[in-house]
């Protein structure tokens, strides 16, 4: 058999998708052959246009993820269109910034109910459909460096991001039997509205460019490939990796 990165057929689900590496993300899987369901709170218009102009198709599907109400919604929806999903993405995530000592429960809050909490339950509905119907799928869970360092100024969104790492594991051990790969990619530093904050910043900005052994910060579609391959035929022995596409970061 071929190696396969061919996802023609296959139904992504991936949330977040109207901007920055959830776009990038779905447009890449649309160019591998799947049906996209974009998932978020936002307008998709700039994603649908980019997944149709890859060639793809796409539904938008409106959700907030700070609370569990659209997981069940985000299956039924997707299997409402294609007849399935075989493949789920869990890239929505914010960040709060501010000192240990200063922050606040309602930032600790906010931080863990969308980048963990609804990632697990998302993951839950989507796996327990497959399982019942004895099917195959992929998980890819949008980790950070924050999964393997401790950063600075952001309590809520490293605890999240290395609970993801965490949890990115454990579902692989509880599914990989049942034809369920569960991955993360942990993206370094990338061009996006979560890092504008730091771009802004000039001391900050020179200081992460400089340890960046590929000398640049990362564009969206410089995350596509690992996502196709996480979600594609080629990663069927790959479970519970934590894959840093981070220009070299992690490696300094
Ligand atoms: P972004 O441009 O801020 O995108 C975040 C996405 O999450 C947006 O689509 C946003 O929708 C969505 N989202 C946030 N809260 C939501 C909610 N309650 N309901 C529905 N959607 C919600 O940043 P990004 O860099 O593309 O981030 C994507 C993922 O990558 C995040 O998990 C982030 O932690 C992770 N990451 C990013 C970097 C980086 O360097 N950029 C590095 C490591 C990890 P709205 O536009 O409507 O807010």
């Amino acid at each position: 058999m071929p190696i396969s990165f061919d996802l023609t057929g296959k139904t992504a689900i991936v949330t977040g998708a109207n901007t920055g590496l959830g776009q990038a993300i779905s447009v890449a899987l649309a160019q591998a052959g799947a049906d996209v369901a974009l998932v978020g709170r936002s307008s998709m218009a700039e994603t649908e246009a980019a997944v149709s102009a890859a060639g793809g198709r796409s539904l938008s599907i409106q959700a907030d993820l700070s609370s569990l109400e659209p997981v069940d919604r985000i299956i039924s929806e997707t299997v409402a269109w294609t007849g399935r999903a075989d493949i789920l993405v869990n890239n929505a995530g914010i960040i709060r910034r501010a000192d240990a000592i200063d922050f606040t429960e309602a930032d600790w809050d906010a931080v863990m109910d969308v980048n963990l909490k609804t990632v697990f339950f998302l993951s839950q509905a989507f796996a327990r459909r497959l399982i019942t119907e004895g099917k195959s799928g992929k998980i890819v869970n949008i980790a950070s460096l924050l999964s393997f360092q401790g950063g600075i100024r952001i309590p809520s969104y490293t605890a999240s991001k290395s609970g993801l790492a965490g949890l990115t594991r454990l579902l692989a051990c509880e599914w990989a039997a049942k034809g369920i790969n569960v991955n993360a990619i942990a993206p370094g530093y990338f061009s996006t509205n979560n890092t504008e904050a730091l771009r802004d910043d000039p001391d900050r900005n020179a200081a992460i460019l400089s340890r960046i052994p590929a000398g640049h910060w990362g564009q969206p579609e410089e995350l596509g490939g690992a996502a196709v391959f996480l979600a594609s035929p080629a990663s069927d022995y790959v479970h519970g990796v934590v894959l840093p596409v981070d220009g070299g970061w992690l490696a300094r």
